[in-house]
């Protein structure tokens, strides 16, 4: 049965100010998109349906960790992130108040000394202090580096013989004692094993309950950069039950010594797009790898940093190759995490010599992140297929931080320079990357055109994007690095009919106006999902 949809449509093809108003959708799919007289006219015995406000392509979220987001924003876990809890002492209290309450261990998320400013060096002591024999693990709001007290890593069983992971480390003091410190996803992955393991029998229902609040925020194809294969039978039963509201497109993670998953079916729905590597950490903790130190301030101190620290890159240019070569000679695409401008020039050479090997074509590798890129940097990614996708929120929150306190207005004034990622040729696109900031694509197109924090602070360098740009990153461009824009990302026939209802236009409006949008309505393949 055809069903006609009526109202102010914003398909955003062929050109970004197109209007239409009238789409005609069958089997989840559009059939005709243009005047009411014509699609109408085509389709005289269709049903009707006309929508209250704009309407525009369904968003998508092309680096984001649904799985694991699902667990970290969940009531399993105690929610200290700044976005909620803004402040030091606020902290504290939260997680006294988790610890004398706790019938097991606590598992916090959240903590950022940048932007909670005062908090104490969060130590193996000063975790016994807090929690004594209660297990206590406090997650970084980066999801770089956890921290744990004794009883956590008997919990866990982690010691002094516990070896590094690779590209990740465990901190020691100098007789060799645990410090309270796991640096880095594969040691953090340790210290967190006991509440995965815990989650697990409620994954059913918090993954659910977590891709629904993402349709609700327009969000109709969502990536998972850190997907656990072991998941894929539970949206499989999702997906059966018609619980599924939204695409899925997932990374595997890689291991060293790793091999390729073989490729399975091109199901629309759910599939593997590729898999991801590391190539250095985060900004907020000191470990990106740059050619320029960090700032001596009170807050980098407060850090731990000595005066003129530059950070290091997880992994040499030889390993980050011996680890990623053989998923790209599997034929997958590959997504790594980059944000210091020596860590993208060593993915840069790493990717391009793959590429060389492996005579790829349209292989579409991916630079995640993206923060200290510079111009030169965006047009040598260009030039060999590499894509980007940039963490603008990050200006949002951390805007003043990266230029009074980490990297100075030339460095960190220009962070996740979007204008120049499109200036080189990129089909950029932006994400939130999970539950690092609020799902809220919205803002982030507002803020890669304004590069204004949220307390009005205007980044003193980096280049504003248009409103077509900005559109696109979060539509089409994320459909094509996700290899979905056959399926998605425009309104236009052919394509399934994921699209949502806006209160406003969205190509019109001014940039504050377009973070407050609201969606009012999300449907996936013609279907009112919420
Ligand atoms: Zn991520």
């Amino acid at each position: 049965m055809t069903t006609v949809f009526t109202g102010r449509i914003r398909p955003l093809a062929p050109a970004i100010d197109t209007l239409a108003e009238a789409m005609a959708v069958d089997e989840g799919r559009i059939l005709a998109i243009g005047t009411d007289v014509e699609v109408s006219g085509r389709f005289p015995d269709a049903d009707k349906v006309a929508v209250d406000g704009w309407v525009m392509p369904g968003l998508i979220e092309p680096h984001g960790h649904p799985a694991y987001s699902s667990i970290l924003l969940s009531d399993l876990v105690v929610d200290i992130r700044p976005v909620i809890v803004p402040d030091a002492d606020g902290v504290l209290a939260t997680l006294r108040r988790a610890v004398a309450d706790a019938d097991g261990p606590v598992f916090a998320n959240g903590w950022d000394a940048l932007l909670q400013r005062g908090l104490p060096e969060p130590d193996l002591r000063f975790l016994d202090e807090l929690a004594g024999t209660v297990p206590l693990v406090v997650i970084h709001n980066s999801g770089h580096s956890a921290y744990f007290n004794t009883a956590a890593a008997l919990a866990a069983g982690i010691d002094t013989q516990t070896p590094d992971p690779a590209g990740a480390s465990f901190g020691r003091d100098a007789n060799g004692d645990l410090t309270g410190v796991a640096l880095e996803e594969a040691a953090v992955e340790r210290v967190v094993a006991p509440m995965l393991a815990n989650a697990q029998q409620h994954l059913p229902r918090l993954l659910t309950a977590h891709l629904c609040d993402l349709a609700s925020r327009g969000i109709t194809t969502v990536s998972d950069l850190s997907w656990n294969p072991q998941l894929n039978s539970l949206v499989d039963a999702l997906r059966t039950s018609g619980a599924l509201p939204v695409r899925l497109r997932w990374y595997e993670m890689s291991r060293p010594g790793g091999t390729a998953a073989a490729r399975g079916p091109a199901d629309p729905l759910f599939r593997q797009v590729g898999v991801k590597t590391w190539s250095d950490g985060s900004p907020w903790i000191g470990n990106i790898a740059t050619s320029f130190p960090y700032l001596d301030t009170q807050a980098t101190r407060n850090l731990g940093l000595e005066p003129d620290h530059i950070g290091e890159a997880n992994y040499t240019a030889g390993e980050l190759l011996a680890i990623a070569e053989p998923y790209a000679a599997g034929g997958w695409q590959l997504a790594c995490h980059a944000h210091g401008d020596r860590a993208i020039d060593a993915t840069l050479d790493v990717y391009e010599e793959i590429i060389t090997r492996q005579d790829l074509a349209d292989h579409r590798f991916r630079l995640e992140h993206c923060g200290a890129m510079t111009h030169a940097q965006f047009e040598r990614a260009a030039a060999i297929g590499v894509t980007v996708s940039l963490f603008v929120d990050h200006i949002t929150y951390w805007g003043e931080v990266l230029v009074d306190d980490l990297f100075g207005p030339e460095r960190g004034g220009a962070w996740a320079d979007a204008g120049a990622a499109f200036a080189a040729g990129h089909r950029a696109t932006f994400h939130n990357d999970g539950w690092v900031t609020p799902n809220e694509p919205f803002r982030n197109m507002a803020v890669a055109e304004t590069r204004t924090t949220r307390n009005g602070y205007r980044m003193p360098a980096g280049t504003p994007v248009t409103r077509e740009q900005a559109l696109r990153a979060q539509t089409a461009n994320a459909a094509w690095q996700l290899f979905s824009e056959h399926e998605v990302g425009e309104l236009t026939p052919g394509l399934f009919a994921d699209f949502i209802v806006v209160d406003r236009d969205p190509v019109t409006v001014p940039a504050a106006e377009l973070a407050q949008t609201v969606v009012r309505a999300t449907y996936l393949a013609g279907a009112l999902v919420v």
